[in-house]
């Protein structure tokens, strides 16, 4: 008990300096460098953190055995995550699971292959890891397909695969013990959809929020998020990202059956003032707009 209310106590602290510091505003203009961003550890649960470097995050269990690791990121990433696990524990990266196979999340790991992790992935991340190899990407030896259950220390993570919705690779992580999921990519709290949405299936996207909503779980860790957002989240994050898409996909329908079917004259004209708040909503809205219309245009 005393575990858990320690850690309820330091999620109530992080969203109220998230909340504290909404107002602040910072122009994404380093595309991937990361030193403005810089990187930082914050210490979620007992043996569980988050890193973030830039806006991309992963979380990292230390065990009595050795560490878990997630998304390497990148090799300047992966070189700063490893220092700051050595400044907590001194036991080797056992495991690296890979979220899904986008190179901008998991490139970097040879750091920890070099002192003998053993990399886990989907299936699927296999298959496209050989269509688009990447040097400073090793490739997973362990791999699954519907879930797998990752041992080491007394600590579990799950991982579980819903299917095509980013990819056809992606797979949410659970720690049971506190319920936290970590979750890449398909959910990014307070902020409108990634630009044109990359590799995205939109309807796929909603049933598989529909399904991880059924989970069990109390806290979410998303992997985007620049340094002015909470470290961790709670569960309700995932129902406000399906809301999202699902009143974008009906904007977007309602505007194409009343006549308008130009993409140009349906990034001007939808709105939807309810996520004016969200990150990126000007920016952004307008890409998110034309994907759906694709969707709606061509079936895709
Ligand atoms: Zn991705």
């Amino acid at each position: 008990m005393k575990k858990i209310a320690r850690f309820i106590i330091l999620i109530s602290g992080l969203l109220i300096s998230a909340t504290a510091s909404a107002q602040t505003t910072a122009q994404n203009n380093d595309p991937m460098g990361g030193e403005e961003w810089g990187h930082s550890v914050k210490h979620i649960a007992d043996g569980v953190y988050v890193f973030r470097w830039w806006v991309y995050r992963n979380i990292f269990i230390v065990t009595d055995e050795g560490v878990i690791v997630t998304d390497p990121m990148n090799p300047k990433a992966s070189k700063l995550l490893r220092s700051e696990i050595r400044k907590i524990t001194d036991k080797p990266v056992k495991y690296v699971v890979y979220s899904h196979n986008h190179h901008d999340h998991i490139s970097g790991g040879n750091i920890f292959k070099e002192e003998g992790a053993k990399f886990v992935a989907h299936k699927n991340v296999l298959k496209q890891l050989g269509d688009h190899p990447n040097p400073v990407t090793p490739l997973p030896d362990i791999i699954f397909d519907d879930s797998y259950e990752l041992k080491l220390g007394g600590r579990t993570l799950g991982l579980k695969y819903f299917g095509p919705n980013h990819g056809d690779s992606l797979v949410v992580m659970r720690i049971p013990e506190e319920k936290i999921l970590f979750i890449v990519d398909i959910v990014t709290p307070r902020r409108v959809a990634f630009r044109t949405m990359p590799d995205f299936w939109p309807d796929e996207w909603i049933r598989s929020l529909k399904e991880i909503e059924k989970m069990d779980f109390d806290y979410v860790v998303s992997g985007h998020g620049p340094a002015n957002q909470p470290a961790i989240d709670p569960a309700s994050v995932v129902k406000e990202q399906r809301g999202y898409l699902e009143d974008l996909m009906a904007a977007v329908k309602k505007a194409m059956d009343g006549g308008m079917h130009s993409p140009d004259a349906l990034q001007k004209t939808v709105k939807l003032p309810k996520y004016k708040h969200w990150r990126s909503y000007d920016k952004w809205l307008p890409m998110n707009i034309e994907r759906i219309w694709y969707f709606y245009h061509m079936g895709w």
